[in-house]
């Protein structure tokens, strides 16, 4: 510790033992130590727990839950600044309890420290009561069930006023008025009433995901904003998120050593731009956890755009035992026994659930065509940029690729083909062939000349997507994202079992970078290596790189090389290896596969159709894009009114 943090009294010792003479020292008395009132204790404890009226409903509605409520009913005024009130029909507090209810670390839900690690409660540490009623003006209500009458304790600001007998319904009413009157500062911090009805929202949809066998009630200045019945999990989803959501919700269900986990996950096609709608319940308590999080990225890792979050509502229960919920006092951070295992149940409970469901994006013809499109632009990274940047720019060089490959033999690189018409498409509608504008053999004289023996499997269109045939509908498939998505798949199969093909570079290329940059790539030559990239240090900020990955052999080396670069820096200090080379093969197989505008011939587009039954999640690209839109042939049928 540097000696200009030390506080006064330590950094005198530390001074006159460094050789000062002790007549120049300011003379410091030494403060007194003092016991706290207990109602600065609890306005330091209402400092860590009470944020904001969110956490108070947060913390009302879990004691509701934890004395067994089957209805609880909540209400704001003024965005919960001005009132919040929580009534319950639970177990109520018996009258001479009441006191002690409000008393800061008292508890009927532990006894003592080894309980701690077996709590089955919400609550635990008897301080959110205590706390709340040091920086509000609190009333609680209550009545047990085998009570004739109920009582009410009022507590301003930390001080208690008389316990007096009332009547009121069985069950436990608690109202807080004027939150944070007794504590400016904190007063200030509040937003306004929109952000805190939104904050206290949230806190309610929570418990509601969380506990859907609970009739749960909001009002807003008296305005109901939500009333939910008892229902179970999917209705309580659709409550809050709507149809659309629960169209894509995926079912996963695993157990593992006393860990079950269920719950939904939604399809890839609909995402955030935060990880807000990712709920992960543990124990029926919302946690926040970073390594959980991180499994939930990698499962979907090549099916959301970068920068895209997925959403799910996933439950863990597990013996109380084998996690501590007393982290922290918001009882939202947990410390599991044996994470690592719950990381690889959740990740490859999501992984296989993915490999077998389809989930290719069906086209929303009827509600609204946007939503496929504009998912596909959002999301900027660097690298869909660069995808982007592409769009239109015609190119001839489509690199040592299979389909690149085969393209050779039928047609010289970079001749645009006419629109190949197919057999498939003509026979959908019947009399379709014939229709004006839609026979390119009428339009074009050339049409059909280059036409290999055989049908083409697929029909071009705009350069940039193929239309196929279905047994129920149609396909249109984005060339370039199909196209990565195999090459990317390939390409790791192939560098998992030995380096990709290289090719010597006879003057090894200089390439100028930040010294940071230069140094991060050094750093990482054996993976890169792997890669078939050899990389060397040429002093100051420039690299050589000696040998290069032949499939790239197309694009200058200092532009990969800086693609590279960007996600090692993605990747951090300690990158994981197997992200890291799936980030690059990402980049490489972006950069290798055919371009949105490339002209493709048939047997590259058959080549392209075949292929993309060889390969696993063939309906998204690595950047999460979807390769493929479906329209079925009933949504066509709806469309032209037939039905
Ligand atoms: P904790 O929930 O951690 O025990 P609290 O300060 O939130 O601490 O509550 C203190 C105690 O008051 C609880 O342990 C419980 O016995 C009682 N209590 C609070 N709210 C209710 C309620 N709605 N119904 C019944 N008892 C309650
Ligand atoms: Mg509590």
């Amino acid at each position: 510790m540097e000696a200009d943090n030390l506080p006064a009294v330590g950094r005198t010792n530390l001074l006159s033992g460094g050789g000062l003479p002790p007549n120049d020292l300011p003379l410091l008395t030494m403060p007194q130590i003092c016991q706290l009132s207990p109602a600065v204790v609890n306005k330091i404890a209402a400092g860590e727990v009470i944020e904001r009226p969110a956490s108070v409903l947060k913390e009302l509605l879990e004691n509701s839950v934890d004395a067994g409520a089957g209805r609880i009913d909540a209400s704001l005024e003024k965005g919960g600044s001005e009132v919040i009130r929580v009534r319950d029909d639970g177990c109520g507090i018996d009258a001479d309890q009441l006191t002690l209810a409000v008393a800061s670390h008292a508890t009927s839900k532990i006894k003592s420290a080894e309980d701690l690690f077996s709590v089955g409660t919400l609550g635990f540490r008897g301080e959110a009561l205590a706390s709340i009623a040091a920086v509000s003006r609190f009333t609680i209500r209550s009545c047990t069930r085998n009570a004739s009458t109920g009582t009410e304790l009022e507590v301003v600001g930390g001080e208690l006023q008389p316990v007096v007998p009332v009547g009121c319904p069985h069950g436990t009413t608690i109202e807080v008025r004027n939150l944070f009157y007794n504590t400016p500062v904190r007063q200030k911090f509040l937003r306004s009433t929109q952000t805190e009805v939104g904050h206290a929202t949230e806190a309610f949809t929570r418990i509601a995901l969380a506990y859907p066998q609970v009739h749960l009630t909001l009002t807003n200045n008296g305005r109901l904003v939500h009333d939910l019945p008892a229902d179970d999990f999917r209705g309580r989803i659709t409550k809050f998120f709507g149809e659309e959501i629960t169209r894509g919700l995926i079912e996963v269900e695993s157990e593992n050593e006393g860990v079950r986990l269920d719950g939904y996950v939604v399809n890839p096609q609909q995402s955030r731009a935060n990880n807000r709608t990712q709920y992960l319940f543990l124990n029926g308590r919302v946690i926040r956890d970073r390594a959980l999080q991180h499994a939930l990225t990698e499962a979907y890792r090549g099916l959301l755009l970068n920068g895209r979050y997925s959403i799910c509502f996933l439950r863990l229960e597990m013996p109380s035992e084998v996690v501590d919920v007393n982290v922290h006092p918001t009882k939202q951070e947990v410390r599991f026994q044996d994470a690592g295992r719950l990381y690889s149940q959740l990740l490859g409970t999501l992984r296989s659930k993915f490999l077998t469901t389809d989930l290719t994006a069906q086209a929303e013809i009827e509600e609204d065509p946007s939503k496929v499109a504009c998912d596909q632009t959002s999301g900027p990274s660097q690298l869909v940029a660069w995808a982007r940047n592409e769009l239109g720019r015609q190119t001839e060089s489509k690199f040592a690729s299979p389909v690149a490959e085969r393209q050779d033999a039928a047609q010289p690189a970079g001749t645009p083909l006419p629109l190949h018409r197919l057999d498939g498409l003509q026979s959908v509608g019947g009399g379709v062939a014939g229709s004006p504008g839609v026979d390119p053999a009428a339009d074009n004289p050339d049409a059909g000349v280059s036409l290999p023996v055989g049908k083409p499997s697929a029909l071009q269109i705009h350069n940039r997507y193929l239309v196929v045939e279905t047994d129920d509908g149609m396909e249109i498939i984005d060339q370039h994202a199909l196209h990565e998505r195999i090459l990317y798949e390939r390409i790791r199969i192939k560098v998992e079992t030995a380096p990709l093909e290289s090719q010597k570079l006879l003057v090894p290329e200089p390439v100028d970078l930040t010294a940071s940059e230069a140094a991060r790539i050094l750093e990482h030559r054996d993976l890169l290596q792997r890669l078939g990239l050899d990389v060397q240090p040429f002093g100051g900020e420039t690299v050589l790189v000696a040998s290069y990955p032949a499939m790239l052999a197309k694009i200058s080396p200092s532009e990969v090389l800086r693609d590279l670069v960007e996600c090692l820096e993605v990747a951090g200090s300690h990158p994981e290896p197997t992200t890291l080379l799936d980030d690059l093969l990402h980049s490489i197989a972006c950069k290798a596969a055919v371009k949105f505008g490339d002209p493709l011939v048939s047997a590259e587009i058959d080549t392209l159709l075949a292929d993309r039954h060889l390969i696993r999640e063939s309906h998204h690209c690595p950047h999460g894009r979807p390769t493929t839109l479906m329209f079925t042939r009933q949504q066509l049928d709806r469309q032209f009114k037939r039905i």
